[in-house]
């Protein structure tokens, strides 16, 4: 009997293999769970993915493990098998994919201990007992009004809302007696209040044609025009969910995790769900994270990596705007979470829900072929229709901070019918080109290919890609000269006219600028709600998610942006963030109107917005795309290179490419590059790529498992680093 076994472990290294460790017999060896493991001079953090008794390895060269850091295991199988997919799948390293898998808490040497929350309440609940405390102890009695109103108690965090500094206080009343607490196991249940919502004919005819779909995997896709009532659609079918006993992934942007939508589902399930997104600490998740895993709540609602919450009854997936490009994590381990989650789902043999008012190609045309059960929702359950759109050409017009007359005449009708106006302009800061009018002089960041940006409020110069900042030079530094002017308009400038225009009229900028954190969001988004006429302002922050009930007239400053952009994504991006923010007017019980100011009045794309017809620019761009052979009709795969020298950068893409050539189909398949990005400068670092493209995707696939062994050996350092991009989402 060997006193040792060995085991192969996955550490979050950029390495394409597995470790091997010696364990001691008696260890149970639980694939999932995490060790300490000794690694050159140092210590590492590794999950046990497989144990292998007989081994040919000579266990003399194999180190023992440090220490064992889990009971039980971490990472089950099931979301294992899904790492070792995507791995295979993204060529991205195992190691750094098992560990993305986990909570952020996890990844280190922390414990994981089954998080415990504590619940205090009343040891008698009759009133009189506590109303001796008012004059004594306001705060004490506070306290005690608060857990009077909540019977079934209340938790540290309820209790820190109503008083912050509550923890002297209740351990206070603990010493009389008045307090106890226990731990809460469950959640307290606090019923459901809620009578559901009649549905609309549409709403109705999609579930009745999903139910019978529910109980195996198929992709289902909500193409329905915002207002129509998807969400609702959404929590019909979580209802059904529970009352199986399963549970639910509700995946949604990060920025449409609103308060609107949290508030929405709370009144309908109560408190069995936990929210997990960006904005909480890395134990936060954690303790939702676990409380999903432990089946103490049966929703789990957050953003990209929530979709790796562990569930051993997982019944459905729902992926709200799916066609979102913030689904896609676009560093370090590279993968589009929709498509994960449709991974996922398959493999679990469980139904997924996609929803989204401009469903991205991919899904349309997947849809066509028949893969995907497509439903479409063209009406709003409120009395009126989708806003109608107008076009304002802006080319002989003279513009006053953005705006044409036109605009102002509309804005100006809209405020006096007590309604809001929105405004969307996706340009942050005051004027995104500073130069001199004497020699052409413009101020560009040091270490990317891209302007300084004018933030005026804090008197700076911004790069808005690296962060890099000066102060407005007062000369031109070039020529001397002493007019140094500005051009173009964001939302700063913008925010300064409108105001000075209407002084009467409260003006709100939301954008990364003015708004640090979800609850400075909050509070901005609560002076909409009393619905007084106001002007909103706006980059992308304001197009998703939220439902703002009084805006009449959406107004979409600058829509020519991305006509004529380098990228083929362009265009699909543009439609969609213009359907959008139109539909954010008229969603209460008053008829919205939406504008757009454009040079393009007869560009075919301008055209179908007025027709409010996303189909057909959706077929227009579907059909573009066969024609060049972009995707959805060819697989794209890029080699990236960055370095501190652009010679570098491009010198590691052509060894690649080298290796990539001796491939037996390597012909058949087009390889653009290496060439220099988009953007080749960022962050100080020269970046290249090596773009592979397909119509046929085992080719590719063929391609790379003769040749990615060779190219793995290249290794990555700090002073050329290489990654690759699997299903790039742009060229
Ligand atoms: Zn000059
Ligand atoms: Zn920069």
């Amino acid at each position: 009997m060997p006193q040792f076994r060995f085991a192969c472990f996955a550490i979050a290294l950029p390495i394409r293999r597995v470790f091997d460790y010696r364990i001691e017999a008696d260890d149970p060896a639980v694939v999932g769970t995490r060790y300490r493991l000794p690694f050159s001079s140092g210590v590492k953090t590794g999950v046990l993915l497989d144990t292998n008794g007989a081994s040919e390895l000579d266990p003399e060269r194999i180190k023992p493990v440090q220490e064992r850091l889990d009971h039980e295991a971490v990472l089950g199988e099931h979301i294992l098998a899904l790492a070792r997919w995507m791995s295979e799948y993204y060529l991205q390293p195992l190691g750094e994919v098992v560990f993305q898998c986990l909570p952020g808490y996890l990844r280190g040497a922390r414990p994981h201990q089954p998080v415990r929350v504590k619940r205090w309440c009343l040891v008698n609940s009759d009133p009189t007992l506590t109303a001796e405390l008012e004059p004594r102890s306001p705060r004490q009695f506070e306290i005690c009004q608060a857990l009077l109103q909540q019977p079934s108690g209340l938790t540290a965090i309820e209790l820190k809302q109503v008083n912050t500094n509550w923890h002297p206080v209740v351990k206070a009343l603990e010493a009389k007696q008045i307090v106890r607490w226990e731990w809460a196991e469950k959640p307290a249940g606090r019923a459901p209040a809620e009578e559901l919502p009649e549905l609309s004919s549409e709403q109705q005819r999609s579930l009745t044609e999903i139910e019978p779909r529910l109980h195996r995997f198929a992709v289902h896709l909500l193409d329905g025009i915002t207002g129509s009532g998807k969400t609702e659609i959404y929590l019909r079918l979580i209802q059904q969910h529970l009352e199986d006993g399963m549970q639910v992934i509700y995946l949604v942007p990060e920025i449409g995790l609103t308060n609107q939508l949290i508030e929405r589902v709370e009144s309908r399930f109560g408190d069995c769900f936990v929210i997990s997104h960006s904005g909480l600490t890395d134990f936060q998740r954690y303790q939702a994270w676990d409380r999903f895993r432990r089946g103490e709540v049966s929703i789990m609602l957050g953003t990209r990596s929530s979709l790796f919450s562990q569930s051993e009854k997982l019944g459905l997936i729902i992926i709200d705007e799916e066609h979102d490009h913030s689904y896609r994590q676009e560093d370090g381990v590279r993968y589009h979470a929709r498509d994960v989650a449709i991974k996922r789902a398959q493999m679990l043999d469980i139904p997924i829900i996609l929803g989204s008012a401009t469903p991205s190609l991919e899904s349309i045309s997947n849809c066509e072929r028949d893969t995907y059960f497509r439903y479409r929702l063209d009406q709003r359950p409120t009395r009126f229709p989708p806003p109608p759109i107008q076009l304002i050409d802006v080319r002989n017009n003279r513009l006053e901070f953005g705006c044409a007359a036109q605009t102002f005449a509309h804005v100006e009708r809209h405020l006096a019918q007590s309604g809001q106006v929105l405004i969307y302009l996706n340009r942050r800061g005051f004027a995104p080109i500073v130069m001199c009018h004497e020699c052409g002089w413009q101020s560009l960041c040091q270490n990317c290919d891209a302007r300084l940006t004018l933030h005026q409020s804090v008197q700076t110069l911004l790069c808005h890609h690296c962060g890099f900042a000066q102060r407005i030079p007062e000369v031109c530094p070039d020529c001397g000269h002493n007019e140094v002017k500005h051009y173009g308009i964001g939302t700063e400038q913008l925010e300064l006219g409108l105001t000075q225009r209407y002084p009467d009229t409260p003006v709100l900028r939301i954008d990364r600028d003015v708004i640090a954190s979800r609850e400075a969001l909050k509070s901005r988004l609560q002076q909409l709600q009393t619905g007084e006429p106001c002007i909103l302002i706006g980059t992308q922050m304001i197009a998703k998610g939220h439902d703002y009930p009084a805006i009449t007239l959406s107004v979409v400053l600058d829509a020519d942006q991305a006509l004529f952009s380098a990228s083929y994504r362009a265009s699909e991006r543009l439609a969609q963030t213009l359907f959008q923010v139109s539909g954010r007017s008229g969603r209460g019980d008053r008829e919205g109107e939406a504008i757009l100011q454009t040079r393009f009045t007869d560009h075919p794309l301008m055209q179908a917005l007025v027709r409010q017809d996303y189909r057909q620019i959706a077929n227009d761009l579907l059909q573009e795309r066969r024609l060049l052979g972009f995707p959805p009709y060819a697989r794209v795969i890029i080699f990236r290179a960055d370095a501190i020298e652009l010679k570098a950068a491009l010198g590691k893409l052509e060894e690649i490419r080298t290796l990539l050539e001796t491939a037996s189909r390597f012909d058949s398949l087009s390889c653009v590059g290496p060439m220099p990005a988009l953007m080749t400068r960022r962050i100080g670092r020269y970046r290249a790529q090596l773009c592979l493209v397909s119509q046929d995707y085992q080719t590719l696939r063929s391609v790379l498992q003769q040749s990615m062994p060779a190219i793995e050996q290249l290794g990555s350092s700090a002073r050329v680093s290489w990654s690759i991009d699997v299903d790039a989402y742009d060229l």
